[in-house]
């Protein structure tokens, strides 16, 4: 039996910076939808190190009430990040992944049912260094193969076309 999965596929290398993923995310999850770009509300924040030229896509994972007692560092050319550095969950630690109104945590939902036109991740659309890809990987129970498949992206200027559609009211941190 095949088993079908659709995921995003980050790709850290690739990624600016450039947070068009999050100005995305927030718009279109806001209501009314693109009503309003505020990144604390987008359920994909980049982890920035501008220093060192990190950048590093996050998305919101399901929320837990269990505080943090993990105790990891994470080591990337030489330079050492702390636990939080890369975690995907919200959480009773820190703020991040929660509607900064109402403290009610933010999960990614693949941008929901039904999805936005194209079939395609609004935060994957965004992406124009391909840093984020929405990909559907076939598994094979019997023979244990696995194949991987990217799916369709909007080309550039339709992306820009969409930009220009986004809602005044602009707010970032
Ligand atoms: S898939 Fe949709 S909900 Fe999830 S981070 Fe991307 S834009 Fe936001
Ligand atoms: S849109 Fe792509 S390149 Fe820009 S910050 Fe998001 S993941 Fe990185």
């Amino acid at each position: 039996m095949k088993k079908v999965t659709k995921i995003i596929r980050i790709d850290a290398d690739k990624c600016s910076g450039c947070r068009a993923c999050e100005v995305i995310c927030s718009a279109y999850h806001a209501e009314p939808q693109y009503s309003i770009v505020n990144q604390k509300r987008s359920r994909i924040r980049i982890f920035r190190d501008e220093e060192n030229d990190l950048y590093v896509p996050i998305l919101a994972g399901a929320y837990t009430d269990v505080e943090c007692n993990g105790h990891t560092a994470t080591i990337i050319k030489g330079k050492e990040y702390g636990d939080c550095s890369f975690c995907r969950q919200s959480c009773p630690s820190r703020d991040l992944f929660k509607e900064p109104d109402s403290g009610l945590p933010l999960k990614c939902d693949m941008c929901g049912e039904p999805m936005p036109e194209g079939g395609i991740p609004m935060c994957v659309k965004w992406c124009l260094t391909d840093a984020l890809l929405y990909v559907e990987r076939t598994e094979d129970d019997e023979t244990g193969e696995v194949t991987e498949r990217v799916l369709g992206k909007t080309e550039p200027a339709e992306v820009l076309a969409t930009v220009a559609g986004v809602g005044r009211g602009a707010a970032s941190e």
